[in-house]
């Protein structure tokens, strides 16, 4: 059975007194509660205050992305070995919005994983279809590709040090998240493409849902047998909501 995981994307939001408050406000929420994981992902110039405010509680923190390359002439870039630096176990590769406004590639994204991976870092991998892609009926085609893309690079046992994620891109920062059943499905899918490979990897797979999950319908979505978790953009900057979706599961 797997453990059950929380991830909050924080997404370009925060600043050092706003931050602080957040913090400790879900620190306080989840101190208590044992049914999951508890991760966070900030932007890059207040992972140390994460570091600081968060070591020693039940949540741990990541970064948003990350550079393929260690030690080279990158300007603007933050390479794997900073993150470990400030105490990041996970770090978000592939996120929609990388992809689509930062141009991220299927290649780019999957040498950004396996840095991750090189670095000890788990990387907490994204993959969706957009509102086209699914109304062509294309979803499994792309999220099959996505998935693909790291498991014909780096083989299949590459994913049992990484959480996966299914974002399908119509509901991220929309208020329309995929109804259980349609999210289900697409979870069962990734699952059943994995355990093609390897049975055992796929049982194990962290498979989180993401897109508008809110307190109203986390519950239904976690209770699908296939999804894992969730990765939840705006309600993270709510304690009381990121909290109460944490309850949910
Ligand atoms: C996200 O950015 O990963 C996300 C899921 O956002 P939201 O929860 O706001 O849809």
């Amino acid at each position: 059975m797997q453990r059950k995981l929380i991830v909050g994307n924080w997404k370009m939001n925060g600043n050092f007194v706003s931050n602080q408050l957040l913090l400790q406000g879900i620190v306080a929420g989840v101190r208590d509660l044992h049914q999951a994981d508890y991760v966070l992902c900030l932007p890059y110039p207040y992972l140390h205050q994460a570091q600081s405010i968060l070591q020693q509680t039940n949540v741990a923190w990541g970064a948003q992305n990350l550079s393929a390359n260690e030690d080279v002439a990158l300007t603007g870039s933050v390479s794997p070995s900073m993150l470990v630096d400030n105490g990041c176990t996970y770090v978000i590769v592939g996120h929609s919005e990388r992809r689509i406004l930062s141009h991220e590639t299927d290649d780019t994204a999957a040498a950004r994983f396996n840095a991750a991976l090189k670095a000890g870092l788990t990387p907490i991998f994204c993959m969706g279809e957009s509102k086209d892609e699914r109304e062509s009926d294309w979803t499994e085609y792309i999220v099959g590709r996505q998935l693909d893309s790291i498991m014909r690079r780096f083989g299949v046992h590459a994913l049992s040090h990484a959480i996966l994620v299914y974002e399908p891109l119509w509901a991220v920062g929309t208020d329309m998240p995929a109804t259980p059943s349609q999210a289900q499905e697409v979870h069962q899918f990734i699952r059943k493409r994995i355990a093609r490979c390897d049975e055992h990897i796929a049982k194990n797979a962290r498979i989180l849902y993401g897109g508008s999950l809110h307190p109203n319908n986390a519950r239904d979505l976690f209770a699908m047998p296939d999804i894992n978790g969730g990765l939840v953009g705006r309600c993270s900057l709510d304690a009381q909501a990121f909290v109460s979706i944490c309850l949910s599961i």
